[in-house]
């Protein structure tokens, strides 16, 4: 799997998925100094929303008591990635724990 970087992405995202695949491959090879521009089979999927564009500073959970008790969590209080959903989920936990 290629994943390509987002400005990369930002940049090609209006590209035709040939340029985009051949840019891609051609990167992979040069990095891995293996000639891997022409795979048996290849997949293109264009991600547009895949980063949080304003995370929310300090907490990597929220938590409202009004009107109705409320916690907020998920990949963008934390990073946009596994790891981020994994430590929001975490930090609810506790504020749902000592709330
Ligand atoms: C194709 C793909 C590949 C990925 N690859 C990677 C990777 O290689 N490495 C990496 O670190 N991260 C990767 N991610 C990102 C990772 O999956 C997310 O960071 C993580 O899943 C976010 O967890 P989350 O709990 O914040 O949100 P989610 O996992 O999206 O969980 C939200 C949950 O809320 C539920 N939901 C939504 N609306 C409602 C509603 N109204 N009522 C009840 N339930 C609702 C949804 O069904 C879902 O179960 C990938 C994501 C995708 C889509």
């Amino acid at each position: 799997m290629v994943h390509a970087a987002p400005t990369f992405s930002r940049a090609q995202y209006g590209e035709s998925e040939d340029k985009i695949r051949e840019a891609l491959l051609a990167r992979a090879s040069e990095m891995s100094g293996q000639d891997l521009r022409l795979p048996e089979s290849v997949f293109l999927q264009r991600w547009r929303y895949a980063m949080p564009a304003h995370p929310p500073e300090g907490s990597p959970a929220l938590s409202f008591d009004r009107p109705a008790a409320l916690i907020l969590a998920g990949e963008s209080f934390a990073g946009g990635k596994i790891e981020g959903a994994w430590l929001s989920g975490r930090a609810a936990g506790s504020l749902s724990s000592s709330a």
